[in-house]
């Protein structure tokens, strides 16, 4: 453990404290106030131990070494969880994770939960955050996180698949940059700025210099390179002039497995590799400069802290606690750092909960673990024995906090298509891959992650080639989990999506079938399954899957469209007129469920119903040759001959060049 023990001596008066206290007593007008500027950047997939001021040689992070000199350094922060959007909620709420209830992508944060930007809002504080990547892009993935900002950089709608940067993702320098336009545009009066930098999640994959300078590490290259973005926003507020009297924290969201306990990436396991984060903070008039603080504390005890600072009286409760303690010249305890992931869930496998003291880490798990961290800080050496005090001990706590928290939602939000892609798009599995996390055996009953860590993987593998086109690739580390395990849900669902994009629809369409009998609640994999039937021809095949998949989850438009178009093979238009009209009552203006509807009248020997809506639609969409087609078929029937070949010819038209 890399832990320095500079510590530098001195009480040093927290003269912002007392300042912000008189404030609060005179009870002035909050926008009135001058309060420190807030700026909080997390840095995501960050490992504390390679960074440069935490004792790493081989990377130079001059920015975060610069803020470590003028601010404190917490050699021990962990977060409680390993996963994006959890570990941040927690940062911006002070609350652990089964507190806030956010332990899914999309899952809403719950309004009864207040987070740090209203809390700054409401003292007239002028609040923004730039975020780095869809996951926490508060329309899809991360809906209630924006809550108390006047300004969320959430990334735009409906860009072309094929586009990363921007769509899902936004380099550093670019984030930086984004906020320091909004800083320029908003000069005035206090603000509370969060930037998220992106960049070290992988795949590693650094702009130059550092993909040279960093070819054989490129992970510590994404981390040299999201300091540079830093390093960029610190000499813009420098400039400004507000660098010195503001309150400035640089936390990482979580660590990176690298390899260790065979975990690749991050979110599986509690090991140190994944919760023991970089903190850094500055405070105002840079007091406690150079401080390093080698006691235990928590990513939950950032917020408490900053309200203590600002003078902001905590009228909400926190599971972490102010860390005011310990900027004076007291030694106060470490404090009880607890783990919880359920992302082992979306592979069928058992949620762990940990309790980290300094010196031991218990994990609960179907096979349990102990680790002295003293003599065995790589978590190598499991000592786990039901009878040992420590053991016992941690099971208490666990039981006390358990009994704490609130009852889980009964069940978490549905995780449209085209938010799944994006999920995709970054290296994390979608609901929709796994089926719903809900109504799972006892977590004791479930298989232990250890066990099956390698098929986490092969999955992550699978699906990183699958967003690169890369599909033999992907083939090959999907087939190699069935190897594993032939019935796995997870490698059958990808594989019957690859062979779907493939084109071999008979393939795909079987291996989602059997997803199917696996996991019967799967309304994801039965939506996939008709569309690979609908293209073998297999109408009625399709219809099954489809009618199964809207019982699960009946606000999918998707496939209540495709169902409309099977039922019209059918011959059945009076049932395909149900799915449309169900489909407009998702999407009022949805054009293929208002042309459907004409489809279904006429079929249904009513041309005159459908001439209305489709001579409005033809003048709204004057280059839809189908309108036109169907506009003349409703003419033909109602014996305007020559309407209808005015109507053809139109369509013929623009049939040929769809331009004119
Ligand atoms: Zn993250």
């Amino acid at each position: 453990m890399l832990v320095s023990t500079e510590m530098k001596a001195g009480c040093r008066l927290l003269v912002f404290c007392l300042v912000s206290t008189s404030l609060v007593l005179n009870a002035q007008p909050a926008s009135k106030v001058s309060q420190p500027n807030v700026f909080l950047i997390t840095i995501d997939t960050l490992r504390a131990d390679h960074v440069h001021c935490y004792g790493y040689s081989q990377i130079q992070t001059p920015a975060l070494d610069s803020l470590a000199r003028d601010g404190i350094r917490f050699a021990q922060a962990f977060t409680p969880s390993p996963i994006t959007n959890t570990s941040h909620t927690s940062i911006l709420t002070g609350l652990l994770p089964s507190s806030h209830g956010v332990t899914d992508f999309a899952v809403s944060l719950a309004p009864s939960h207040t987070t740090w930007a209203e809390l700054l809002k409401k003292r007239g504080y002028h609040t923004a955050a730039f975020i780095g990547a869809v996951i926490l892009d508060s329309h899809s993935l991360a809906p209630g996180l924006d809550r108390g900002f006047d300004f969320y950089d959430d990334f735009p709608e409906k860009l072309p698949l094929r586009i990363h940067w921007g769509r899902v993702e936004r380099r550093g320098l670019d984030v930086a940059v984004r906020a320091e336009k909004w800083l320029t545009a908003h000069p005035g009066g206090s603000h509370f700025v969060w930037i998220h930098l992106y960049d070290p999640h992988d795949p590693y994959e650094p702009p130059p210099p550092y993909s040279q300078t960093y070819r054989s590490h490129l992970y510590d290259g994404e981390i040299a390179y999201a300091d540079s973005a830093l390093g960029n926003f610190l000499e813009y507020i420098k400039k400004r002039g507000w660098y010195e009297n503001s309150i400035v924290i640089v936390v990482g969201d979580h660590g990176e497995g690298l390899g260790e306990h065979g975990e690749n990436t991050h979110g599986i396991f509690l090991y140190d590799s994944t919760t023991h984060v970089p903190l850094v903070l500055k405070l105002a008039g840079n007091t406690n400069s150079g401080k390093v603080i080698s006691a235990q504390v928590r990513t939950t005890d950032i917020l408490p802290t900053v309200l203590d600072l600002i003078g902001i009286p905590a009228s909400i409760k926190f599971d972490g606690e102010s860390l005011n303690p310990f900027f004076g010249e007291a030694r106060p305890d470490a404090r009880v750092a607890f783990g919880e992931t359920d992302y082992p869930l979306r592979f069928g496998w058992a949620p762990l909960r940990s309790v980290r003291e300094q010196g031991f880490k218990f994990i609960e798990a179907p096979r349990p673990e102990l680790y002295d961290l003293t003599q065995d800080p790589g978590e190598i050496h499991n000592n786990y024995a039901p009878w040992d005090q420590t053991v016992q001990k941690s099971r208490v706590l666990l039981t006390e906090l358990r009994a704490k928290m609130p009852p889980p939602a009964p069940s978490p939000a549905t995780v449209p298509q085209g938010t799944v892609n994006e999920l995709k798009a970054l290296g994390y599995l979608g609901k929709a891959d796994v089926g719903s996390s809900t109504n799972v055996p006892e977590p004791s009953l479930l298989p232990d992650s250890k066990d099956r860590i390698e098929e986490a993987n092969l999955l992550h593998t699978a699906m990183m080639a699958g967003e690169d086109n890369r599909s033999s690739d992907a083939r090959v580390a999907l087939e190699k989990v069935l190897e594993f395990d032939p019935r796995s849900p997870t490698a059958l669902r990808q594989l019957g999506e690859l062979e779907f994009k493939a084109g071999d629809y008979a393939n795909a369409a079987e291996h989602l079938r059997t997803v199917r009998e696996i996991r019967p609640d799967d309304a994801a994999a039965a939506f996939d399954e008709g569309q690979a039937q609908e293209k073998l021809g297999k109408i009625a095949a399709a219809r099954e899957a489809l009618e199964s998949s809207l019982k699960l989850i009946p606000g999918q438009l998707p496939a209540r469209l495709l169902l409309g178009r099977v039922y019209l093979e059918l011959k059945d238009p009076k049932a395909a007129e149900d799915q449309f009209e169900a489909a407009t009552l998702l999407d009022s203006e949805n054009l293929e469920a208002q042309i459907g509807i004409t489809q279904c009248e006429i079929a249904e020997g009513n041309p005159a119903a459908a001439l209305d809506q489709l001579k409005s639609l033809s003048s709204s969409h004057p280059k839809d040759a189908q309108i036109f087609e169907l506009l003349a078929e409703a003419y033909r029937s109602l014996g305007r001959t020559q309407d209808a070949d005015h109507a053809e010819d139109r369509a013929k038209l623009l049939r040929g060049n769809p331009h004119k």
